[in-house]
């Protein structure tokens, strides 16, 4: 193994003093990401710190890069954004460099003959978008965070607000270049789409920077008419009918471009001024006016169907008598301008992230989400199974100051399921992560697997889901690890990402 100063002289060789950065301040920033925000909110940095930042321009440095760590086994953590918060960028071992790609930021092609654009991974995709609408044109990608950067949202399998109408980012790449550990580059070229054997591009979305990185992306470009948009809610008694609602509209083959339905837990932090106690049901749609205006009236259509249904309430008094009254269903419509509102402040930018810190500093009380996905049939065993086990089981319960989910991409057979979690810390910064967030995020990973569904539907897996990569995948794990062994045989990236260490 290399010493400290061979490495760094090693990676002045390459690319020069000034884009390696391994000032103490910068290493511990890069040792975490927002898994451990509780402790990093207070200083707290227990990890190994890496031994440099580098700051690559092309791929061509990061091919050589690659090329120096494999030989000399030094772990790569590949880095964008920085927003992941599954442990995707935690730092396991001393032995580590960060490969930083936000400097590859340039837009290289807008095509709009073939409706695709080509940039290098460091685009911060809200920059990008902020380009394309002036020309009227988008990616139709809108992740709830506005710092991500493409080449982040590719190497987790992102998927966005709009979703329901545009797909997960696996949807939108149309090809993409990468560099493997021994430094080869490879260019998927742009397709409509072709047979010519599996999709490769798949290798690669949504391999954390465990197998490749991931230098440029093309993405497709849709036309962008905001001013089409047409937008639904209600207030709806319980989840497993508004989850019936949005499968209704699914499997008529509408296609709103947001669907979703949050528990009256969850509907309390979004939607405090107007939820009543109840579930709130979401929906927007868009494109050419008549279809978004279609898509709308099939939409109403469906819940007045369910308006119309009857249901039966059995009060039983206190001398055991019973009165059995029959009624319609309470479907209240929430005023559109509400929805519309909620919708413009969706994503967050970093002054919003920055003020979540200030507040989880100033109340000790912190959030999480674990999202999951899994098919119809499961979705509600999944979202009660879990909550009772969180409520009943789980050791520090009485800390909990909100539990909820909500489904907020849906498909033909199935929908995800955000959990959403906040809990005030009792203790220590460095005991928040063992004594909280670790064991709730098992409990709803636990069940979503019992229940046949997928434990991670668009974060990635991060080192904090790893634990159960064999039984996600089953005998089908092979696929993936004879991927590892066979493109990463030193087990230089990403160290513990995706695979266990
Ligand atoms: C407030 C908030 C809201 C969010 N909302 C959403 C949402 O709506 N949808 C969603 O999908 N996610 C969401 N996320 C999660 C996060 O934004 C995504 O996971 C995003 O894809 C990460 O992009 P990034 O550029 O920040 O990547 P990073 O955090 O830098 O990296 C993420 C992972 O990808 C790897 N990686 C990064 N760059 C490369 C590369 N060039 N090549 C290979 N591997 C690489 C890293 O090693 C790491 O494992 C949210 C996060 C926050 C904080």
């Amino acid at each position: 193994m290399l010493s400290k100063d061979k490495v760094l002289e090693g990676l002045f060789t390459i690319i020069g003093k000034e884009r390696v950065i391994a000032d103490e301040k910068t290493l511990r920033e890069n040792s975490v990401d927002s898994f451990r925000k509780y402790a990093t909110l207070h200083n707290v940095y227990e990890l190994p710190l890496p031994i440099a930042v580098i700051y690559a321009k092309n791929t061509e440095e990061v091919s050589k890069i690659l090329l120096f760590a494999n030989e000399n086994r030094i772990n790569v953590i590949a880095k964008n954004g920085g927003t992941s918060g599954e442990g995707g960028l935690e730092n396991i071992t001393a032995n580590t460099i960060i490969l930083d790609g936000s400097q590859m930021n340039h837009i290289a092609n807008v095509d709009t003959q073939n409706m695709q654009v080509t940039v290098g991974c460091g685009v911060v995709l809200a920059d990008l978008e902020e380009l394309l609408r002036k020309q009227g044109l988008t990616t139709g990608h809108a992740p709830q965070n506005k710092l991500a950067q493409i080449g982040g949202l590719v190497a987790t399998r992102s998927s966005g607000t709009l979703s329901n109408l545009y797909g997960g980012i696996e949807d939108m790449v149309v090809g993409l270049e990468s560099v493997f550990p021994n430094g080869t580059i490879v260019r998927i070229k742009n397709s409509p789409r072709r047979a010519a054997g599996p999709d490769i591009r798949q290798v690669i979305i949504g391999n954390e920077g465990a197998i490749a990185y991931i230098t440029q992306i093309t993405l497709k470009l849709f036309k962008y008419r905001p001013e089409n948009n047409l937008f639904l809610g209600w207030l709806i008694d319980d989840m497993s009918e508004g989850l019936s609602i949005i499968r209704e509209v699914m499997t008529n083959g509408l296609k709103p471009s947001v669907a979703r339905l949050y528990s009256p837990e969850d509907a309390k932090q979004h939607f405090p001024h107007f939820y009543k106690g109840k579930c709130v049901l979401v929906f927007m749609t868009e494109g050419m006016k008549s279809i978004a205006k279609a898509t709308y009236d099939e939409i109403v259509n469906i819940v007045d169907t369910y308006k119309s249904k009857l249901i039966t309430v059995e009060f039983k008094y206190y001398n055991d008598a019973v009165n059995v009254v029959t009624n319609h269903k309470t479907i209240e419509e929430v005023d559109a301008r509400l929805i519309e509102k909620w919708f413009g402040s969706l994503n967050y930018n970093a002054e919003q992230m920055a003020a979540e810190k200030k507040l989880m500093l100033e109340h000790k009380n912190i959030g999480f989400t674990t999202e999951i996905s899994c098919d119809w049939g499961s979705v509600i065993n999944i979202y009660e199974s879990a909550i009772k086990r969180i409520r009943t089981e789980f050791p520090h319960a009485a800390d909990i100051t909100l539990l909820g989910a909500h489904s907020s991409h849906s498909y033909q057979n199935g929908t995800n399921l955000s959990f959403v979690y906040n809990y005030n810390v009792v203790g220590k910064p460095e005991e928040e992560r063992i004594k909280y967030h670790i064991p709730l995020n098992a409990i709803i990973v636990e069940e979503a697997l019992k229940f046949g569904g997928s434990m991670v539907h668009h974060h990635g897996i991060g080192k904090y889901r790893s634990n159960w990569i064999k039984n996600e995948h089953g005998s089908a794990y092979y696929i993936l690890d004879t991927l590892k062994k066979s493109f990463d045989p030193n087990d230089i990236m990403n160290k513990g990402t995706i695979f266990k260490a």
